[in-house]
């Protein structure tokens, strides 16, 4: 795996099986990014999936900590309606903001797994540290001008690898595109 490579690449959080992808791998503590990878970037909300993912990863025992570039207030109002601890502003990929964190939690680097939708931010700073990062497809297309262009660099590293769970995720849709017309037929 190179260094510029997530260890794993999911198409979205509630992709990642909490007991095999996580803790059998043997990570207990989360860092966890929220533009794109928990909150949508355009209409500013946690999908019922990504909500129910974390309810369930938290009740199995996984402790967390938003860690974010952002510096607008709605974040920490995030973290209190999620309640979870957050470190903003954090200027990802520079590690001081990932430090902080894990002191928060009390995480050690080796049993922690940051997960978050951008290379260059998440995937990096995590791998500056030693540790290991679990990449998102982004929740939504849209994103800040400066994001899309380090979009672009992904593209270049990432080429046309598969997120896991993209598959899943289709398949899921269908059936719900299915059992819409069923119900609209029926
Ligand atoms: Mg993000």
């Amino acid at each position: 795996m190179s260094f510029v490579e997530p260890e794993r690449y999911f198409s979205r959080i509630s992709m990642i099986d909490i007991q095999k992808d996580i803790l059998d791998a043997g990570f207990t503590h989360v860092l966890l990014d929220i533009d794109n990878t928990i909150l949508t970037r355009d209409t500013h909300e946690v999908p019922r999936d990504v909500s129910f993912w974390l309810s369930k990863a938290r009740s199995a025992g996984l402790t967390f900590c938003l860690v974010s570039n952002n510096w607008h207030e709605g974040v920490y109002d995030l973290a209190r309606r999620l309640d979870l601890p957050i470190v903003a502003k954090a200027v990802k990929p520079l590690p001081p903001a990932f430090l902080v964190a894990l002191r928060k939690i009390g995480a050690k680097r080796k049993t922690t797994v940051m997960i978050g939708d951008q290379l260059i931010t998440d995937v990096l700073g995590a791998h500056f540290l030693g540790m290991t990062a679990y990449m998102l497809q982004p929740l939504v297309e849209q994103d800040l001008k400066h994001t899309l262009l380090l979009r672009n660099v992904e593209r270049a590293f990432m080429g046309d690898r598969e997120p896991e769970g993209a598959s899943v995720q289709a398949a899921e849709e269908l059936s719900d595109e299915s059992s819409a017309q069923a119900i609209n037929q029926g």
